[in-house]
């Protein structure tokens, strides 16, 4: 039967009577049981004190040009197991100025001459040799005689035989010898590898990368006595990335480059360089790179049923990772985090719990093996293969 509209709107006071009286008891009820307003011992009951510091690790920076000072010494502030305590530098009047800033102790401010009286030094455990190329090697190898671990930035050295002696000096001197790959210890390039290994979307099937950038001279990158050129400085990326998304080593590779002769900045080293990577499953990488391009740092991973991309993929900030199957690209979110902080402290933790460190000696050799089969395969426009 239909109710008239009175009716319900008595019905409707009533039962909104009732609920009201039921709240008001049961607000009466909580008040009785609930816990004192004022923290009862003074004390906010939520407040969470820091743990005591762990030991830190003390950092020699060696180098102090564009990378230590604009990014190594800046992200220490996001370490907390890595200290920077000594600068190595031929500039006292900047290295001054920086041990100021960052509260670094004058009296462990070195120099090239006397270098290996870090030895000497308790506050510093690893060197981090942000030199020129060229010097890598002999560096880091009085690094380790000093005995001292050493953070070596890539690529590891000049050629394939620096980068043994360097290993062979911190296994004679029982140090660690890391690699700078940064790109491995922060969270887009690892999701890579992670779907890549899961076979996310089907096997591997090509790989196309690109790092390029426009280089004016004066700049290391240019000189061939300090083992510049794209390929060592930037397309050693795309090389690297290919390795660590396929978990595989190259056993043929073919190339090309160009000399712009009639740019004086490409008289030492080449312009650009292609190369082609064949890998044992049959994966074919495709990398360029490039010192007077505008701005390229991605790569794409072609798979059978969908395609990993990161465009950038190869810069210090702000990647960017898409993902495509069935027609439809998504872009994934992971969070972005410091790339030097995250492989200090990687090192620091190996260092104090003497674990091997993920990109070590043998990670930069790896490379440096395929750059020289790259160098040889440009200059006789032949096939080279590569023994793994
Ligand atoms: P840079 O030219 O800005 O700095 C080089 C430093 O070496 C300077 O402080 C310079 O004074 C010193 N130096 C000592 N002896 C020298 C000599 N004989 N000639 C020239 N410089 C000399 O170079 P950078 O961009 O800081 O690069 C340094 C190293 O870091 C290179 O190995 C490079 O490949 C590497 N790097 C790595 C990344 C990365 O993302 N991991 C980025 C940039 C550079």
């Amino acid at each position: 039967m239909a109710r008239s509209p009175e009716a319900s709107r008595r019905t409707f006071l009533g039962s909104a009577g009732a609920v009201g009286a039921g709240l008001f008891a049961a607000s009466l009820l909580r008040a009785e049981d609930a816990p004192p307003l004022a923290p009862p011992d003074k004390q906010p009951p939520d407040l969470e004190l820091p743990e005591p510091p762990k030991k830190t690790v003390g950092w020699a920076i060696v180098g102090l040009g564009k990378l230590a000072v604009e990014e190594v010494l800046p992200a220490f502030a996001h370490c907390k197991l890595s200290k920077p305590t000594a600068l190595v530098s031929g500039h006292r009047d900047k290295a001054e100025q920086l041990a100021r800033f960052y509260g670094i102790n004058e009296k462990h401010i070195y120099d090239y001459d006397n270098y290996d009286q870090l030895a000497d030094n308790p506050d510093v455990d690893v060197i981090y040799n942000i030199l020129p190329n060229s010097m890598h090697a002999e560096y880091t190898i009085r690094g380790h005689q000093a005995g001292k671990h050493v953070l070596c930035e890539k690529p590891m050295a000049a050629n394939v035989k620096e980068c043994e002696q360097m290993i062979a000096a911190a296994k004679k001197f029982d140090r660690k010898l890391m690699v700078a790959y940064r790109l491995r210890y922060e969270p887009y390039n690892k999701k890579v590898i992670e779907l890549c290994e899961q076979k996310h979307f089907g096997p591997i099937r090509s790989i196309s990368a690109s790092n390029c950038q426009v280089v004016q001279a004066p700049n290391i990158r240019l000189s061939k006595n300090l083992a510049g050129g794209p390929l060592g400085d930037i397309g050693i990326y795309c090389l690297n990335a290919c390795r660590y998304v396929t978990g595989e080593e190259p056993i043929e590779v073919t190339a090309i480059e160009h000399w712009d002769k009639s740019d004086p900045r490409f008289r030492e080293v080449p312009q650009s360089v292609a190369f082609t990577l064949k890998f044992p499953s049959g994966i074919i990488a495709n990398c360029d790179c490039s010192f007077d391009a505008t701005e390229s740092r991605r790569y794409r991973v072609q798979c059978q049923e969908g395609y990993i991309e990161l465009d950038p993929s190869f810069s210090y900030r702000g990647l960017r990772l898409f993902t495509s199957t069935g027609g439809k690209q998504t872009e994934h979110q992971l969070g972005q985090v410091n790339h030097f902080a995250a492989e200090m402290e990687h090192f620091s933790e190996c260092i104090r719990s003497n674990k091997q460190p993920r990109t070590p000696g043998e990670e930069g050799l790896a490379d440096m093996r395929v750059i020289a089969a790259i160098e040889e395969a440009a200059r006789s426009g032949k096939t080279v293969k590569l023994h793994t």
